[in-house]
């Protein structure tokens, strides 16, 4: 048997998708969680917190827009302060902007880049601190995409900004190593959220196709036969999140059902 962890985690976007998944696998591991998500999210992360209690867990809800390095830190704090530390910080939160380089404009790059990537940023910064100054290390875990491997059509925007959570990551690995913080990132594929939702969306309309299409044509390049779930992503976070992680840094962990090799 592995050791308990009864540590603390804060994960971002946790209102819905990929994150809330994350912020429910946490709490049943142990974690106590802050399950942050924007304003207009609040309601939803408020369920989240209430399953999480309901089913015998410690969660807690924080309003936080990634981009603003202020609401990141004061999360931390608070966080911090409700939970005797930070031990996880879960850098998920992302948009994904489905465009053409001649139609993607300069405010979608701008806002791809400022929650996607500065978002990662704000959170490790936020997060290493704390841990720094707890002496006990920490794990810093970021979303990046398959994506980060390998770019796409019409993916210029999101593929560079998960290109730079990859280099952000293998970069603060090494810096915080002799802390005893990691850094990783989790690499999904195609995983059936909103996000995914809108992608279909953006494709089939530019495509003349109907809606659902896109997302059901890219079950044949998955080899493993089927679309991602949110709990496959979980999982993967709750791995990274463990003891059994401790000697995996700098790394990015595709969970894609074998579509990309990293
Ligand atoms: P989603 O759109 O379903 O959920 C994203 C959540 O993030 C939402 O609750 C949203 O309110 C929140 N959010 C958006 N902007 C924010 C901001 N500025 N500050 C705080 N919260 C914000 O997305 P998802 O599919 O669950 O994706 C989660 C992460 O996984 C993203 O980083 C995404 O890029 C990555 N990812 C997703 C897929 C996929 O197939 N869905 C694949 C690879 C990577």
């Amino acid at each position: 048997m592995s050791a308990p962890t009864a540590k603390s985690a804060m994960v971002t976007g946790a209102a819905r998708g990929i994150g809330r998944a994350i912020a429910l696998r946490l709490a049943l591991d142990g974690f106590a969680v802050t399950v942050t998500d924007l304003p207009s999210a609040q309601d939803a992360a408020d369920q989240v917190v209430h399953d999480i209690v309901q089913a015998g867990g410690t969660a807690r809800c924080a309003v936080v827009d990634v981009a603003v390095l202020s609401d990141v830190e004061a999360a931390a704090a608070a966080h911090a302060e409700a939970y005797e530390g930070i031990d996880v910080m879960v850098a998920n939160a992302g948009v994904a902007i489905t465009a053409p380089l001649l139609e993607t404009t300069p405010e979608q790059w701008r806002q791809t880049m400022e929650v996607n990537l500065a978002g990662v940023f704000h959170c490790y910064r936020a997060a290493a601190r704390r841990m720094i100054d707890q002496g006990t290390g920490g794990r810093l875990i970021g979303a990046a995409s398959v994506s980060s491997h390998r770019g796409g059509k019409w993916q210029g925007a999101y593929a560079a900004s998960k290109f730079g959570v990859r280099g952000l990551t293998q970069s603060v690995a090494q810096e915080l190593a002799p802390h005893g913080i990691t850094a990783n990132v989790y690499s999904p594929g195609v995983v059936h959220t909103p996000m995914w939702d809108s992608i279909d969306d953006a494709m089939t309309r530019r495509l003349g196709q109907p809606t659902g299409t896109a997302m059901q044509a890219m079950i044949e390049a998955i080899p493993l036969g089927r679309l991602e779930t949110p709990t496959d992503v979980a999982g993967v976070v709750s791995f990274l999140a463990s003891p059994d992680a401790a000697y995996i840094t700098g790394q990015s962990i595709v969970v894609d059902g074998g579509m990309w090799f990293s």
